[in-house]
């Protein structure tokens, strides 16, 4: 065994993991970070980049995703990277999803939180990217952060690699962790008095009992990337449409969801079957990030399915005017979701948590659930 003790050893290298590694240093332990691939390559590093408060219900995870939040735009400064206070625009082209707007800016209200709601000439103002045609009106919230993943997660990890007492080790695939150490299946083992493992939707490898009879729920989605738009045009805030109120929690107690839900469900079965809702996030060089679709557990299969982005685009040609459609690359990517809550946690054995389950919303929450951790860790 190395000789060096750890205070901590995270095993997985994207955002719940980094973000647990750097609060852990800047704390002053001495941690000791275990990537399994030469990068992280998992959905930290193949989503939006949106940092979404709003997806959050208030009374549940909306001020741990806030303080989350702060803790993006204060690291992005110490790490080198951007974090871009742009929001977030909801738009409605139906009546019914305006009037789940204008429901939900109520239930804001009744928080304290102060959301705007918009006629479609001042939507224009916002973004310029909405369609015009049959535009009710939009919801923007001011406190949504854009960041952009393939730079933050090397930013990151990047900056955690300077802090004091820290190691990061790459092509280090954890195959044991316990009796406080973790070993590397090139058979290197290293000591710590706490191991936190952070492996995504990795439910195969570590604890595999544990993970699979949690209730843990696979997910694949779809995403496209454009080449740039032309300089000049910035879409604004984050975008999302009326059939992204499906998705989040956080409209759950809008009363006239039901009929949004009820009307996609009879017209648009399709969008059902495959978990469909779009977004649209912009990167600093100009180009769209733009998705998503959700295929469950069995439902997943290996192979793209061309009809999913076909109907992707579909959706975002009905609410978004880009100048430019030119798709640059599509991937999938995989995460975990817990149903039982906003992450799954659990100690399989003195001195070893396992973090995940964190689904669509572990860029929004992460900074906040480490902070959790470290407070339960160091008392
Ligand atoms: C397409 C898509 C879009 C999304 N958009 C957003 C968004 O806009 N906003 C938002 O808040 N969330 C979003 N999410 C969700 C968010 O990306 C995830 O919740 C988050 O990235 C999960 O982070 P993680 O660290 O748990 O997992 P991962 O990023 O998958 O990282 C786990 C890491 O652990 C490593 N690992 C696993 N097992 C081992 C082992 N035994 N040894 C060593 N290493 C190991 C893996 O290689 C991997 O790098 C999106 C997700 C996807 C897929």
């Amino acid at each position: 065994m190395g000789e060096s003790r750890f205070d901590l050893a995270v095993v997985g290298g994207g955002i719940l993991g980094l973000t647990h590694a750097v609060t852990a240093a800047e704390q002053g332990l001495r941690v000791l970070l275990l990537e399994r691939h030469a990068y992280a390559q998992g959905a930290s590093i193949r989503n939006f980049g949106m940092v979404w408060p709003i997806g959050q219900p208030f009374g549940g995870s909306y001020d741990l995703a806030r303080s989350s939040r702060e803790c993006w735009m204060q690291v992005a400064s110490r790490a080198g990277f951007l974090a871009e206070p742009c929001g977030s625009l909801f738009v409605a082209h139906h009546a019914d999803e305006w009037q789940v707007l204008g429901e939900y800016q109520q239930v804001a209200l009744d928080q304290g939180l102060e959301l705007e709601l918009l006629p479609p000439d001042q939507v224009h103002q916002r973004s310029p990217a909405v369609n015009p045609d049959n535009l009710q009106g939009g919801l923007f919230s001011p406190w949504e952060v854009r960041v952009n993943p393939r730079q933050a997660i090397p930013a990151i990890t990047r900056y955690l690699q300077t802090l004091p007492g820290v190691e990061v080790l790459h092509g280090a695939c954890v195959i044991r962790a316990g009796d406080g150490s973790v070993e590397t299946a090139d058979g290197r083992r290293w000591s710590a008095r706490h191991i936190l493992v952070c492996g995504g939707d990795e439910l195969s490898l570590l604890y595999p009992h544990v993970l699979q009879n949690a209730g843990l729920r696979q997910t694949k989605l779809h995403m496209l990337r454009t080449t740039p738009q032309p300089v000049e045009f910035r879409i604004g805030p984050h975008l999302a449409s009326g059939l992204t109120l499906r998705h989040y929690d956080s409209f759950a107690s809008c009363p006239s969801l039901d009929a949004v839900k009820q009307r996609i469900a009879r017209d648009q079965p399709e969008l059902d079957q495959y978990g469909i809702h779009v977004m649209a996030s912009q990167t600093e060089a100009g180009e769209l990030i733009l998705g998503d679709s959700h295929e469950y557990g069995p439902e997943i299969e290996i192979f793209h399915k061309q009809r999913i982005d076909d109907l992707i685009l579909r959706e975002l040609r009905k609410v978004f005017r880009f100048p430019n459609w030119e798709l640059q690359q599509r991937w999938v990517g995989y995460y975990a979701k817990f149903p039982g809550g906003i992450v799954y946690r659990q100690t399989p054995e003195p001195g070893v948590e396992l973090i995940t389950g964190v689904g669509g919303n572990g860029m929004t929450l992460c900074w906040g659930l480490a902070a959790e951790t470290l407070a339960s860790l160091t008392n």
